[in-house]
């Protein structure tokens, strides 16, 4: 087993990580900025290394601070978390030339499905359904680009082989834009991502995002731990999560899942993965995987009672998985709620001081949180500061759970989005499931 890990992140994700260490006796370094001393998982690490000033190109995203971190404390692994760098081939490389253990999949995975045209051809030739599309790099023939948006069918939508954060796509409804559609987003692309390569996919109107999450060993074992639907979105930034997405029938779930099995086998991967898809009309299409830890991570948790941050650790030590697929049962229902320091209205973020914190509590409710009364929120990084999770014997429970915790958390001195989920938890058309990512923005009339 890992003797020490890196835990090179911050917020409520270093705190989950740093718990699993705790539990298994793995020791705990808390890499931070300046504007992190007072971090929870800072206050309670065995060791801390400041990596540098509160930008986090100057700390959180300095691989060379990283890596010197972990070697001046003898650490043996380096857990990325998500976001920062935990989805950079790069890192993970060079975590690994260093000597150290990345703890998440290998680099050439990382690389394969950071390039979406490369994804989805793996995808592809591991039976995963796709959308229809391109089937690889558009060319320069304005022509046959307009063969293929026909043959397609309009509206389609025109993506950014390298792009990410819901940047470098343009919708196409008509076949007179075209042309210079692909021309602006070749170069928006080359400019963002130094990457020009876009192609060409089929736009689904009204989807629903619905994902699979995965683990696989280094013996070759692979399984998936069920679905979750994230379509509650706003800006593509997933609000709510929950598990198992509403109406998928368990024949859809195992099918789906036996190929995201099947495709991690094929391409060796190995720790926890996310595969996204749209769902629309009963089918699903893989847009991409993500290679790391989620956010929504504790839905699947709650309903599956495997600890996906546990097995990631003992995943990186070279330990093979105990939990066979036939082990995994799902067992009632668990949703997620983002809390966010913003204003619940105009989403500004609300950065400060927390001068009241009060997590609400009671069965099946779980906090994951860093914040406590008298901590300051930084203003240099993502607004969000815990997750709220409810989990019960059905959905309906599940939800009148998540309404009583809503009611009880108490967040003073900064403005946050509870008000906004306290509003979504009365909404008949979420209450009733199925909800497209649209409905967000459009029910608040964003769009
Ligand atoms: P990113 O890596 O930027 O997150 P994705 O491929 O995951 O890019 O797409 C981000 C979002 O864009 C999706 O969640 C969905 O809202 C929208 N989108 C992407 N592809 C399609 C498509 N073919 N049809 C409809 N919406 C799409």
């Amino acid at each position: 087993m890992l003797e020490k890990i890196v835990i090179a992140n911050r917020g409520e994700i270093a705190l989950r990580i740093l718990r699993a260490c705790r539990e298994m006796g793995i020791k705990t370094v808390a890499v931070h900025s300046t504007a992190d001393n007072n971090l929870k998982h800072v206050l309670l690490a065995d060791e801390t290394v400041c990596i540098g000033p509160p930008q986090s190109s100057e700390s959180y995203l300095n691989m060379p601070a990283i890596i010197s971190a972990a070697e001046v404390t003898d650490a043996t692994g380096i857990h990325p978390g998500y976001g920062f760098l935990s989805e950079n081939a790069d890192f993970a490389e060079r975590c690994e030339t260093s000597g150290f253990t990345f703890i998440g999949p290998k680099a050439d995975s990382i690389r394969l499905m950071g390039d979406k045209v490369s994804a989805i051809r793996a995808m592809k030739a591991a039976g995963v359904p796709c959308v229809p599309g391109s089937d690889g790099p558009l060319g320069d023939d304005p022509d046959e680009n307009m063969r293929l948006a026909r043959e397609i069918g309009y509206p389609i939508i025109i993506k950014a082989s390298g792009g990410g954060g819901g940047r470098g796509m343009r919708v196409v409804h008509t076949e007179a834009s075209l042309t210079s559609a692909i021309t602006v987003t070749k170069a928006e692309a080359r400019a963002a991502f130094s990457n020009d390569v876009v192609y060409m996919e089929k736009f689904l109107e009204k989807p629903r995002h619905v994902e699979f999450q995965v683990l696989a060993d280094t013996h070759g074992n692979a399984i998936h731990l069920g679905e979750r639907d994230c379509s509650m979105q706003r800006r593509h930034q997933k609000v709510i999560e929950e598990a198992p997405a509403p109406g998928i029938s368990e024949e859809q779930r195992k099918r789906i899942g036996e190929r995201c099995v099947n495709a991690c086998l094929e391409i060796g991967y190995r720790s926890a993965g996310t595969f996204e898809f749209l769902y629309q009309d009963d089918e699903f299409y893989f847009i991409e995987m993500n290679t790391r830890l989620q956010v929504e991570h504790p839905v699947t948790e709650m309903i599956t009672g495997i600890d996906i941050v546990r097995e990631q650790l003992r995943i990186a030590s070279g330990e093979e998985m105990m939990i066979r697929q036939e082990d995994v049962k799902i067992q009632g229902h668990a949703i997620e709620c983002r809390i966010n320091a913003e204003d619940p209205k105009t989403f500004m973020p609300s950065p400060g001081l927390v001068t009241l914190w009060h997590s609400p509590g009671g069965p099946g409710i779980r906090m994951e949180s860093h914040v406590y009364s008298g901590y300051k929120v930084p203003p240099y990084y993502d607004s969000m500061i815990g997750k709220l999770i409810a989990h019960g014997e059905n959905r309906d429970a599940a939800f009148a759970r998540m309404r009583n915790a809503l009611s009880e958390i108490v967040i003073e001195g900064i403005k946050t989005n509870v008000p906004l989920h306290q509003e979504i938890f009365q909404h008949a058309a979420f209450k009733a499931g199925g909800t497209d990512i649209h409905y967000l923005e459009k029910r608040l009339g964003l769009t």
